[in-house]
């Protein structure tokens, strides 16, 4: 395999000879999917590891020499130091991949999104969109797939929440330190950063390009935080999707526009262009302009583009797509048009959409326009998908509009905690992961000790407690935080009780407060002799989002209370590191969205493969795997007129599988206190689930149907 990367690790770091390699292992994020990797770096000082964020470039760089030392005259971390090693090299140099075995490597994708989710020390995610980005890329480098991914560097990253002692979400901005992240400047020959400019009708705007190795894939992230750039400007890659529609068009721009011409810059010639969802949909116009310079027509340049261009939806309401006034489409595009040899009525009918209140430039439409292969990311999310867009498809029948599916999945090696891992490689032999997608591998679970899994089950959901009471502790000792915030945030939960866990961003659809609709009856259901059950909520409000923030609000009202004992708990500041525990040490993992809007979804898939059951609504990706004996389902498989007759109809639903099903289930024990019946759901829950929602078989999926060339079936 030819070395991708066009930057070249800094040997920086003063580290013994024995392990200096373990800076070239801190610039590829290989390691976090490594938990054998992770250790090396933990091992080296566990409470430092803690503190600078599992950010192993801080780590290396403030670590006492005598802890390198130390560890470079241990015959034990010197033979598991060789191991990784021998592994990385491997993955990063084989020929074999299996990209290479289907002789796909001169394919080469580019994979265009707003937000990428890999790691808690990369804050430049918000929730699931960049999660799902984050593991397609790490699959894409897993199967040895010709793939180069376009995003921003956030210079303050996403915000840090804080939750006052009245409930209210407050949100942190500090600009990263992006010195210690792992992403290097692309340069030129003489070391000068690689710039180029993107054209406003005003005035040019500024890139520079990081490298981020993502496995054996390069991630370009963009970057307007230059001196050249006028303050306003260098605020553009500041932040994740600025409410200021202004600024945000032109986020928008730079991404579609400037993502294709930095790829452009730095030698890449992709055969197919992905969009993750609408926001990177400019780059379908800009790839139209270049074929255009080359002598083609629009409609030559438009028919080419779409054969290589996929688009992905993700959102199952119009008003989750982004669209634009005309005239900020005007105000910032004037000059681009001309070079499509388009009037400005002719541009704005690319994507032109008719809503009620008036026109509007639809990013959605413009990218299902230029795409010829469009999906969306569940069975129902396809179904909702094609009625939305049926009018853009008047002459086919509703089940004929050209949107297909491919369900979300999750990254097993990411997400699944270490001693199931290891409990798996015992069962289902070392290689499992390499047949991960291969459900008669799965079957063996039939040989897996229930008291085993139930030790493995006991540790993982021990871990998330004492994980949870560290934090509060340093929260504590860092002050301004009330007492009775102490108790609110899980310091009196129990390693031993029925534990749920809720947690995602707080959008008002997710329906956090589901459970909570009859308070009342929720405190009798979990304050019940010998049958204690706690609920762990997490997750930010977008900082725009009242309704989101009030919702929280509503939460930790309830969580402050005595009668609740201590078992409801928010935890601050959700990300990926607080989701690894969650979904790692709960019991049960509740998911409450208002169907159908939950497009796919995915934490529930990052449960399961830790054996945690999950309990949701029948929409996006639970609706395909619930099959009656792994897991729950609240309500049943229809839309509801009301919204305010789904909520009683679900939170009904909900309070009596908890209390005649799932609660009894989990007390009900043998003789030596393993909760047989519980167990039996759990293997058939990892059986059923993890063989098809991982990102193993989503991107084999994406490459079939969507990224290698096909007859396209539709022309619009
Ligand atoms: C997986 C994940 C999500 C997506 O969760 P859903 O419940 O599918 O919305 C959001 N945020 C983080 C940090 C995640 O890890």
């Amino acid at each position: 395999m030819r070395n991708r990367f066009l930057t070249r690790i800094p040997n920086g770091f003063d580290l013994p000879r024995r392990i200096a390699r373990l800076g070239e292992l801190a610039y590829n994020l290989w390691w976090t999917w490594n938990p054998e990797a992770e250790r090396l770096f933990r091992e080296l000082d566990n409470e430092l590891w803690e503190r600078v964020g599992h950010n192993p470039i801080r780590l290396l760089r403030t670590i006492e020499r005598a802890a390198l030392n130390a560890a470079a005259l241990r015959p034990d971390y010197l033979a598991r130091y060789e191991g990784v090693f021998k592994s990385y090299d491997g993955y990063m140099t084989t020929s074999e991949s299996w990209a290479e075995r289907q002789g796909l490597q001169e394919h080469l994708i580019a994979y265009f999104s707003m937000e990428y989710g890999f790691h808690e020390m990369l804050p430049i995610y918000s929730g699931g969109l960049g999660v799902l980005a984050g593991d397609h890329l790490k699959e894409a480098s897993d199967l040895g797939l010709n793939f180069v991914g376009v995003g921003f560097l956030y210079s303050e990253g996403y915000f840090t929440q804080r939750i006052s002692e009245d409930g209210w979400q407050e949100a942190i901005n500090q600009p990263l330190d992006v010195a210690s992240l792992p992403m290097l400047l692309v340069r030129d020959e003489n070391g000068e950063p690689r710039k180029f400019s993107v054209e406003f009708p005003d005035h040019p705007v500024w890139l520079q390009i990081w490298e981020v190795r993502v496995g054996r894939v390069p991630l370009y992230l963009l970057d307007a935080n230059l001196d050249a750039n006028a303050p306003e400007d260098r605020l553009l890659t500041a932040r994740l999707y600025w409410s200021d529609l202004e600024r945000r068009i032109r986020q928008e721009i730079l991404l579609g526009i400037g993502g294709v011409r930095a790829l452009r810059l730095l030698g890449y010639q992709p055969s197919t262009w992905h969009m993750n969802e609408g926001h990177a949909a400019f780059l379908t116009l800009e790839c139209v302009r270049e074929k255009m310079a080359q002598g083609l027509s629009f409609e030559e340049a438009a028919a080419q583009v779409r054969q290589s261009s996929v688009f992905t939806t993700h959102t199952p309401v119009p008003a989750g797509n982004d669209e634009f006034p005309l005239w900020l489409i005007e105000k910032h595009l004037a000059n681009f048009w001309p070079a499509l040899g388009l009037t400005r009525d002719q541009f704005m009918d690319l994507a032109r959409h008719q809503q009620a209140w008036g026109e509007t430039f639809s990013m959605g439409i413009l990218a299902l326009r230029f795409s010829a292969k469009r999906n969306a990311v569940s069975e129902l999310h396809g179904r909702v998908s094609r009625r939305m867009w049926h009018f853009l498809w008047p002459e086919l029948k509703e089940e004929e509009v050209p949107i297909t599916y491919v369900t979300n999945g999750v990254h097993i090696a990411t997400w699944m905690g270490r001693r199931m891992r290891l409990l798996l490689d015992e069962v289902l032999g070392e290689d499992w992961i390499e047949r991960q997608d291969d459900p008669t591998l799965w079957e063996k679970l039939e040989d897996l000790s229930p008291a085993r899994l139930w030790e493995v089950r006991l540790h993982l959901k021990r871990r998330l407690v004492f994980y949870l009471r560290e934090r509060v502790r340093e929260r504590w000792r860092a002050g301004g935080f009330h007492p009775v915030q102490v108790v609110a945030s899980g310091v009196l939960l129990n390693p031993y009780a029925l534990t749920i866990g809720f947690a995602r961003r707080f959008a008002t659809y997710k329906r956090a407060n589901l459970l909570l609709r009859d308070i009342d009856r929720l405190l009798y259901l979990i304050n019940r002799p010998n049958m204690p059950v706690q609920i762990i909520f997490a997750g930010k409000a977008h900082p725009a989002d009242e309704p989101g923030k009030q919702l929280i609000q509503q939460i930790y009202r309830q969580v402050k209370r005595a009668e609740t004992a201590g078992r409801l708990v928010f935890v601050e500041d959700y990300d990926i590191n607080l989701a690894r525990y969650l979904v790692q040490g709960v019991d049960l993992w509740l998911n409450t969205p208002r169907r159908p809007m939950e497009a796919s979804g995915t934490s529930g898939m990052k449960a399961a493969l830790n054996g945690v059951l999950n309990c949701s609504v029948l929409d996006g990706w639970w609706r395909e795997a619930y099959n009656g004996r792994n897991g729950w389902a609240v309500g049943d498989d229809q839309d509801y007129a009301s919204p305010e007759a789904q909520d009683d109809a679900d939170a009904r639903s909900l309070y009596a599988l908890l209390e005649s099903e799932i609660i009894p289930l989990y007390y009900e024990r043998d003789g030596r206190d393993v909760p047989q019946e519980w167990l039996e759901r759990v293997k058939e829950s990892m059986r059923s689930i993890i063989p098809t929602f991982n990102t193993r078989r989503m991107v084999k999926e994406y490459l079939h149907h969507l990224y290698l060339p096909a007859e396209p079936e539709y022309q619009m």
